[in-house]
């Protein structure tokens, strides 16, 4: 059989293995040195000189951009449910209540409409997800907080590079999060970086990701060990001069599948948004989402192209959250609609031309030999 394209694939080369042998060597490994240059380089970078703290993981970054605003016990957060279920856990985690709303169908990113629906006394914050890497609609979702008196925070974890009207995603609320697992469209191993809008967002989330303390043993506040190493700031450093390039390739990549496939609907791109494509996610018709299971089957196991569902499950319906007092009888139209159909292709920039001729071949003739 052909060599099989996998649905991600991250990149890892020499530069990242010298960065982190020269860590290793420098006998210093805990965070450091490499973690503030990383935090200045993203900053300058991918969020336009926004303020910028790392952390070990992209729920941390959540977790504490929520804690740092003041979210807590008896506050809600409206966010999406399609979406990773890291978005609603990180609100539940710091004793508040997610409050899910639906999406728009086109981008699959909240609908602001729908969002404004569910604002109630207790709501503080609206928290959209830039799913799959094109830009939630911000504009919208930035007159409603202002006009409800309302927080926006931005779950970017897929979105490094996005923007929206010229502006990068990022910039938009109290605090964003950018993951960098292995997956998303830079990784450093494992980790989180946290764009701030103010001197004291970023002075509390320094804190809560060290035991609350600036001044060894003078802890002001209850905090986590929630640090990155200098080892995981290394890679990412150098991951971060290779991002836009990367992101170039998947955007060229993406153009080729759009031009190409036939019988599903492929990524909508808002006017002034520009997408990055963490996924290229196309959605069966209605027909054919019945058959999805039998498609994704025969595209791994002829022709040896890995695909994703992402996501399978709306978090409210989760058992995590069913059982957690999360309202699973919600009824979200267009999120259970987008779970049954869509599906990932992939789209990463270790795609060579004949892969995207494979992969356009493949897509299109199993989709008409199911119906299309
Ligand atoms: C990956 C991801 C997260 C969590 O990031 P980690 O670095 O894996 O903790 C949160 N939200 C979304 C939308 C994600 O894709």
């Amino acid at each position: 059989m052909t060599d099989f394209i996998p649905p991600a694939k991250p990149i890892i080369g020499d530069e990242e293995r010298a960065a982190v042998d020269r860590v290793l060597r420098s006998g210093m490994v805990a965070q450091g040195p490499e973690v503030a240059a990383f935090e200045e380089e993203f900053a300058r970078e991918l969020v336009q000189g926004r303020d910028c703290v790392a952390v070990n993981s992209g729920t941390s970054g959540l977790h504490l951009g929520l804690l740092a605003a003041g979210i807590g016990p008896g506050d809600e957060v409206i966010v999406p449910a399609f979406t990773f279920a890291a978005t609603g856990n990180s609100v539940a985690l710091t004793g508040a209540t997610p409050v899910f709303a639906d999406i728009d169908p086109e981008t699959y990113t909240l609908d602001p409409a729908h969002v404004e629906s569910l604002v109630g006394a207790r709501t503080k914050a609206i928290m959209p997800v830039h799913l799959y890497g094109h830009p939630a609609r911000m504009d919208e979702l930035a007159a409603i907080a202002q006009k409800h008196s309302l927080l926006v925070f931005e779950d970017a974890a897929q979105a490094h590079g996005a923007k929206l009207g010229g502006r990068s995603v990022g910039t938009f609320g109290t605090f964003a999060m950018f993951s960098l697992y292995p997956t998303k469209n830079m990784t450093s191993g494992e980790g989180g970086m946290v764009s701030v809008d103010s001197e004291e967002m970023r002075r509390r989330m320094r804190l809560l990701r060290n035991q609350g303390m600036e001044t060894q043993y003078q802890n002001e506040l209850i905090g986590f060990n929630n640090r990155m190493t200098d080892i995981h700031a290394a890679i990412g450093r150098v991951q971060l001069t290779k991002v836009a390039g990367w992101t170039a390739q998947r955007q060229a990549n993406a153009a080729f599948l759009d031009a190409n496939l036939q019988h599903v609907r492929t990524p909508v791109v808002l006017d002034g948004a520009e997408h990055v494509y963490h996924q290229y996610t196309v959605a069966l018709p209605e027909a054919l989402a019945p058959a999805r299971a039998s498609i994704l089957a025969r595209l791994k196991d002829e022709f040896g192209i890995g695909t994703g569902v992402y996501y399978p499950v709306p978090t409210n319906e989760l058992p995590s959250f069913a059982r957690t007092g999360g309202d699973s009888a919600v009824d979200l139209p267009n999120t259970r609609a987008a779970t049954a159909s869509v599906f990932s292709l992939p789209v990463h920039p270790s795609l060579s031309p004949a892969d995207l001729e494979r992969i356009v071949e493949a897509v299109n003739t199993v989709t008409a030999e199911a119906g299309a």
